[in-house]
Order: structure tokens, then C-alpha cells, then sequence
């Protein structure tokens, strides 16, 4: 058998997971939907942020692998995001709380269970806090790479081992986990710590509408 032939099989594995999975999501109260590459999610944001007038970035890799931003200003959206070199620290405070009240806010997650739980920790907590209330509808951006077999626990053990010292190296943060890449359970003793917070949706938040684009392509961290 050609390789080609072997990559369509796992293709078609890997599809029916996640639609598995969307299932799962859809059963917890989400729209849910499954989008085999990145370009097919792009799209699918960009026609659900139409008739938003303010879009929040919650400092998603993911999301800012889609490359929204340009389109979305063109389309004269106003962008949310404290991300923004450029800005003050009070600037990037004032854009955090103003992202608790968009109209549509776009996350990933940390890590999403084989059913359907979706698991996001936070050092800010803005990024949590605008999933849970307050936008008018949040869109989750998750990258085939978040799924975890095995449950919260797998889920909270996936931001220990990948996401958590990743993250805070990038974000140059003095925490045990930028220096060595392994966490070392900083919460609490490092006023630098990005793993204050820990939101384990089990159910879409009753007063918010939220949309799960499944990627069938890895994204972000
Ligand atoms: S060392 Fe601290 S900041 Fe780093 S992953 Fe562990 S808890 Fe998070």
C-alpha cells in the first residue's frame, strides 16, 4: 500500500474522532463543527464574525494563526486585543475589560477531553473570565493537538507538561518552567505565574453562546 493510501486511512480516523468529539460538545450544550484544515476554520470565523461590531482576543496562538486581524479591520470591526506591542500597560488593562463585554471573543483551549470537556488556565484571567459571561457569543479555535484521552486530570496534566512552560517562555515570564520547560508547580510562591486560573467548562455557560470550530490540523500550543 502507497503511502498516500495509508495518510487518506489515518485522515479519515482522525475525522471521525473529532466528529466524535463534536458530538460530545454538542450533547454539553455547544455548536460544534469540525473543520478539516486551518483555511476552512479561518473562513468559518470570519462568517461568524460577521455581524459582530467588536471582536476580543483573548492571546490565542491558535487564533492568531488564522491571521484574522487585517480582514477583520477591513470589515470594520473593532479589535480587542492587549496584545499589541505597542501598548501601555494601562492600555492592555483597559482592553481586558473591555473584552468581557465584546461581541464575539475568540479562544482556544488548553486542552479539550475526548468528551467534550473544554480546559483553559489562566494567569490574567481575562481570557477565562470572557468564556464563561459576558460576550455576546465566544468562539473556541481547537487544534486536533489539544484532544486528551483520559479526563480532566489528562487535560490539567497536558497544561503542566506542554502548554504552561511553553507559554510562559514565550511570554518571557520569570517562572521556573521558562527557564527548564518543565513545570514546577509555581502557583502561588512566582508573581510571575500564568497558572492562577483553571475553568473546566462541563456544559456551555447557560446565558453564552459558544461556537467550537475543531481543526483537523495542529495549532498553537
Ligand atoms: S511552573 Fe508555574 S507557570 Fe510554569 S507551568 Fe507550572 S504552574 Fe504554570
Amino acid at each position: 500500500m502507497e503511502q498516500q493510501a495509508v495518510d487518506e486511512m489515518l485522515a479519515w480516523q482522525r475525522a471521525k474522532r473529532l466528529e466524535k468529539v463534536a458530538g460530545r460538545l454538542r450533547a454539553r450544550g455547544f455548536e460544534a463543527e469540525v473543520c478539516a484544515t486551518r483555511a476552512e476554520a479561518r473562513a468559518r470565523v470570519l462568517a461568524l464574525a460577521e455581524g459582530a461590531r467588536s471582536v476580543g482576543f483573548g492571546g490565542s496562538l491558535s487564533v492568531a494563526c488564522l491571521n484574522l486581524t487585517r480582514e477583520l479591520r477591513e470589515a470594520g470591526k473593532e479589535i480587542l486585543n492587549h496584545g499589541f506591542p505597542t501598548l501601555s500597560p494601562e492600555e492592555k488593562l483597559e482592553i481586558m475589560r473591555r473584552q468581557q463585554t465584546c461581541d464575539l471573543f475568540l479562544s482556544s483551549a488548553n486542552a479539550l477531553t475526548a468528551d467534550g470537556v473544554i480546559v483553559n488556565v489562566d494567569g490574567n484571567g481575562n481570557r477565562v473570565a470572557a468564556t464563561l459571561f459576558g460576550p455576546r457569543r465566544v468562539l473556541f479555535v481547537i487544534g486536533r493537538n489539544k484532544l486528551v484521552d483520559g479526563g480532566v486530570h489528562a487535560a490539567l496534566e497536558r497544561v503542566r507538561a506542554v502548554a504552561g512552560p511553553v507559554n510562559a517562555h514565550r511570554l518571557g515570564r520569570k517562572t521556573p518552567c521558562a527557564e527548564t520547560g518543565l513545570c514546577a508547580d509555581c502557583a502561588g510562591a512566582c508573581p510571575e505565574s500564568i497558572c492562577r486560573a483553571a475553568v473546566i467548562l462541563r456544559q456551555r455557560p447557560s446565558c453564552t453562546p459558544t461556537t467550537v470550530l475543531l481543526v483537523d490540523e495542529d495549532l498553537g500550543l
